[in-house]
């Protein structure tokens, strides 16, 4: 229903106009550092045993978030539930023997995973490939919007696919080929994978180069020979390749030097819209054997009910999952997560509560989900993306945050995934009032945009934003910021060291949440429907 057809900057002195009454400013001042230092430091204690999927740790973790959840007032999300079961099958992946690839006259016999990393997705115990066909495909992107289509002149179906990380833009510094440096969906390996099974290819190989990849060989290596977790296949899905893996970047010169060709040539030659995919006069041989296990997670979701439209909603979100209990260094066996992802859960929890402290309730609705298995590949928020239980159309925006350091106020709020949608400029504003600058994630060749919650709910339509202050202490600098994200990076991230420590500061934190509160309520007391830029993605979902 449509009442009222007002431009913009009306619907805003309307909302304004209002906000005395609401309790705007009373309601953000209830974030404080203190809470989230509070919230940090229960989650990160070793009484959550690293909050670990299918573990005790698990249990404790997720019914703590179901009771603070009820303390600031919000609802159980799922009937009467505050818990979503999230089926999920661990496949671990054995590789018998060597790949063999033949050539004609010529072959290779690659042993795994040093020279080729493989994994199946398949839900058969046995993966046995037998000279099956390859076929380079360049970037093995199918992309309308930017007139690309890899697989237009070649037949994968039931052959091999392979195909070059990353996209066009990278590679040739062109702004106007995707989005230049800033890597698109379309030149993450998860798109690969999931383009080249709908194109029918049996199995899928991509060559693997560090910066394309945003990371070195041993990435690829190591996932190959760990379990991975899966959201079950639900009747309709597109069936998974059967393999997927990675080309040793000198496996791949290789192989493309045996055939006649030169890989540094054929990539400058894939980034032509003319460029043909062709048979590789090739055919791979391998086995692999695989072991599955079927668990259940839950992802834990709370709802505070719009005042006018209660089946609109805006979504804040954070994983609550991390590694748990695992290999002890220095002393520590407990993957704590304490920043990844301790600090967003606080995150999420006062802007709830702000919600929650407002005279009147907003329109829409505001949901605060915690999902699991994010460190897994987004499998929570997969799963609520694809069993919602509010319709895509009706979430109107997604708040998502990831590892917020506690290294106090910053000048900056990173927005990764810059240029997606006008949540962008929604939070300059915001931002702008606590004398802050939007910057753009300095490293978008890395997809990270790609790498957190929020990203299933763009696949589905609903504009989201990834932004927290990281680059520029207020009273540091930018140096010293690097320095300490640095540390971070090297010496906790995902390592028992990600711990809470006394010495954190809490304060850059709070503005976080409190420009993200400010966004949230502008868009769930309004009518205002933030949009996607026209060259995004995903603008073509909505
Ligand atoms: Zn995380």
């Amino acid at each position: 229903m449509r009442t009222l057809f007002l431009p913009l900057f009306a619907i805003m002195l309307l909302v304004f106009s209002c906000s005395g009454r609401t309790g705007f400013e009373k309601a953000a001042a209830t974030i404080t550092s203190d809470e989230l230092r509070e919230y940090t430091m229960t989650l990160g204690s070793d009484n959550f045993m690293g909050r670990k999927p299918f573990t005790e740790g698990e249990k404790k973790t997720v019914s703590y978030l179901a009771e603070e959840l009820e303390k600031i007032g919000f609802e159980p999300l799922f009937g009467d539930s505050w818990f979503q079961s999230v089926p999920m099958v661990e496949i671990s992946t054995k590789v018998k023997g060597a790949v063999i690839i033949d050539a004609g006259n010529e072959s290779l016999s690659l042993s795994a995973p040093d020279e080729i990393a493989i994994e199946s997705p398949s839900m058969n115990p046995i993966v046995d490939l037998k000279n099956i066909p390859m076929v380079f495909c360049g970037f093995g992107i199918v992309a309308p919007e930017y007139g690309w289509d890899d697989y237009h002149n070649v037949d994968v179906r039931g052959k091999c696919a392979v195909v070059l990380v990353n996209d066009p833009g990278l590679y040739t510094g062109d702004t106007t080929l995707f989005r230049g440096r800033s890597m698109t969906w379309y030149g993450r390996w998860t798109y690969k994978y999931e383009e080249a099974a709908r194109q029918g290819a049996k199995a899928i190989l991509i060559v693997h180069e560090t910066l394309g990849a945003g990371y070195d060989y041993s990435i690829p290596r190591k996932s190959s020979i760990t379990s991975s977790l899966f959201m079950e296949q639900k009747e309709g899905d597109v069936p998974p390749c059967e393999m997927t893996g990675w080309l040793h970047a000198a496996t791949a010169e290789n192989l493309f030097r045996m055939l006649g060709y030169d890989v540094d040539r054929l990539r400058k030659e894939a980034c032509s819209q003319d460029f043909k995919g062709f048979e590789m006069k090739a055919a791979i041989t391998a086995r692999l054997e695989n072991a599955h296990t079927r668990n259940t997670s839950v992802n834990v979701a709370g709802i505070l009910r719009g005042g006018s439209k209660p089946d609109e909603c805006v979504v804040i979100t954070g994983h609550w999952d991390h590694f748990g209990i695992g290999e002890t260094e220095n002393g520590d066996s407990i993957y704590n997560g304490a920043v990844d992802n301790g600090t967003t859960m606080a995150w999420a929890f006062e802007i709830g509560e702000a919600f929650a402290a407002l005279d009147k309730r907003p329109s829409r609705s505001v949901i605060i989900l915690f999902p699991t298995a994010e460190e897994q590949g987004l499998l929570g928020s997969y799963y609520f993306t694809a069993n919602p239980p509010i319709p895509p159309e009706k979430m109107i925006a997604c708040f998502n945050n990831d590892m917020m350091l506690a290294i106090g106020r910053m000048k900056d709020i990173m927005v990764t995934g810059y240029g997606q949608s006008e949540l962008d400029d929604m939070l300059a504003e915001a931002v702008e009032k606590q004398d802050r600058y939007i910057l753009p994630d300095p490293t978008p060749e890395t997809g990270m945009y790609f790498r957190s919650d929020h990203f299933p709910f763009a696949r589905i339509g609903v504009p989201s934003l990834f932004a927290r202050g990281n680059c520029d202490s207020r009273g540091n600098g930018r140096e010293w910021a690097a320095a300490k994200e640095k540390e971070y990076l090297t010496s906790m991230y995902h390592k028992p060291a990600d711990n809470y420590y006394p010495e954190m500061n809490f304060d850059g934190i709070a503005e976080d949440a409190a420009a993200t509160f400010e966004v949230a309520w502008r868009i769930a007391e309004s009518d205002i429907r933030p949009r996607w830029n026209s060259m995004s993605e995903f603008a073509k979902v909505r």
